[in-house]
C-alpha cells in the first residue's frame, strides 16, 4: 500500500492542507477558513477534521505522519507555541499533543517560515544545495535556514527569526520590542504603511502599491527601493554569517521582485565582499504558497534528519 504524509499550513486567515507522497506528488489538497473566533478548540477541531477528510479521500493509502506549520515561536521538543500574534489562543497550549491524541498519528510542529525553507530544499529552488537561507515576505517577515540539509532550530526551536534583524538602529518600532527590524521595511504590511505615509492611500494593499510602481508612480517605486535596500542590508549580513550558496525570497511580497530586486542586489553588492567576488544565488522561491505545505509534509515522514 502506498504511503503519504499531510502538510498543514495554519495561517491566521486560512488553513491549508495537502497530502503528498514520497516522490513529492500532491495527492489531495484542502483549504478552509481558520475559525479563529471560535477559540483554540475550534481551530484544533478544524485541523483534525480536514486531516480526516483527506484520509477518507485516500483510504487506499497509508498516512505516515502530519506536519503543521505555525506562524509563531515554537518550543520544538515540547510541541508548544510560545508566541503567535495571529493565533494568540495557542500560546502555552500543548497543540501538538492535543492533535496527536485526536488523530492517533504522529504530529510535528514547525515554524511556518522554517517549513517553507524545508519545502524549497526538498522540492523547490534549493534541491541542489545543502545550505540555504530563506526570507518569507508576508504580513511580517519569516526566516528559515537550512545547513547541511538540516533546518537550524537553535537550542529551543526559535532560530532564524530573520525578520527581526535590525537594519535601521532606532528605526520604526517593531512588535517584538526592537526598533528598525527588516520586517518594518520590507513586509507587505510595511509597504502599506509607507504608502500611507507618502499619501498614496490609507489602506492600500501591497499589491496595489506594486501596480502603482509598475505604472511609473515614483512614490510607489521609492517604497520598493526602501524595501529592497532593507532586504539587501539583511542578505549582506546573512552572506557574511553563512556563506551559503543560495538566498531565497518567498511569500506573497516576492511577486514584487522586479520592483525591489534592483535596490536589493545593489545593496548586497555594496555591503558584501563575498558577493562582489564570489556571488551566491539570490532568487525567488519556486513553490509559491505551497512551499510550507511541502516542508510540513516532509516533516510528517518523521526523519528528523538530513534533507
Ligand atoms: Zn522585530
Amino acid at each position: 500500500m502506498s504511503e503519504y504524509t499531510i502538510g498543514v499550513d495554519l495561517g491566521g486567515t486560512n488553513l491549508r492542507a495537502a497530502a503528498i507522497d514520497r516522490a513529492g506528488n500532491i495527492l489531495h489538497k484542502v483549504t478552509s477558513a481558520t475559525p479563529v473566533g471560535g477559540g483554540r478548540d475550534a481551530v484544533v477541531e478544524n485541523i483534525v477534521s480536514e486531516i480526516r477528510t483527506t484520509q477518507d479521500a485516500l483510504s487506499d493509502k497509508t498516512l505516515k505522519g502530519v506536519g503543521i506549520g505555525i506562524p509563531g515561536y515554537i518550543l520544538m521538543e515540547q510541541g508548544i507555541v510560545v508566541g503567535a500574534p495571529n493565533l494568540p489562543e495557542f500560546v502555552d497550549y500543548p497543540v501538538r499533543d492535543e492533535i496527536e491524541k485526536r488523530l492517533g498519528t504522529r504530529v510535528v510542529l514547525e515554524n511556518d517560515a522554517n517549513a517553507a525553507a524545508i519545502g524549497e530544499k526538498w522540492f523547490g529552488a534549493g534541491r541542489d544545495v545543502d545550505d540555504l537561507v530563506m526570507l518569507t515576505l508576508g504580513t511580517g517577515i519569516g526566516g528559515g535556514i537550512i545547513l547541511g540539509g538540516k533546518a537550524l532550530h537553535g537550542c529551543l526551536g526559535m532560530a532564524a527569526e530573520l525578520g527581526h534583524i535590525t537594519v535601521v538602529p532606532n528605526g520604526n518600532p517593531c512588535g517584538c520590542g526592537n526598533n528598525g527590524c527588516v520586517e518594518k521595511y520590507a513586509s507587505a504590511t510595511s509597504v502599506s504603511a509607507m504608502a500611507k505615509m507618502l499619501n498614496l492611500g490609507a489602506d492600500l494593499p501591497a499589491e496595489e502599491v506594486y501596480r502603482l510602481a509598475c505604472a511609473g508612480n515614483e512614490r510607489a517605486q521609492s517604497i520598493f527601493d526602501t524595501a529592497g535596500t532593507a532586504l539587501g542590508t539583511t542578505i549582506a549580513s546573512l552572506i557574511n554569517i553563512f556563506n551559503a550558496p543560495l538566498y531565497l525570497i518567498g511569500g506573497g511580497m516576492s511577486a514584487a521582485w522586479d520592483q525591489f530586486a534592483p535596490a536589493m542586489l545593489a545593496e548586497v553588492s555594496r555591503r558584501s565582499f563575498t558577493y562582489r567576488t564570489h556571488p551566491p544565488r539570490i532568487e525567488r522561491a519556486q513553490l509559491g504558497s505551497d512551499s510550507g505545505l511541502y516542508g510540513t509534509a516532509w516533516l510528517g515522514w518523521g526523519e528528523a534528519s538530513t534533507l
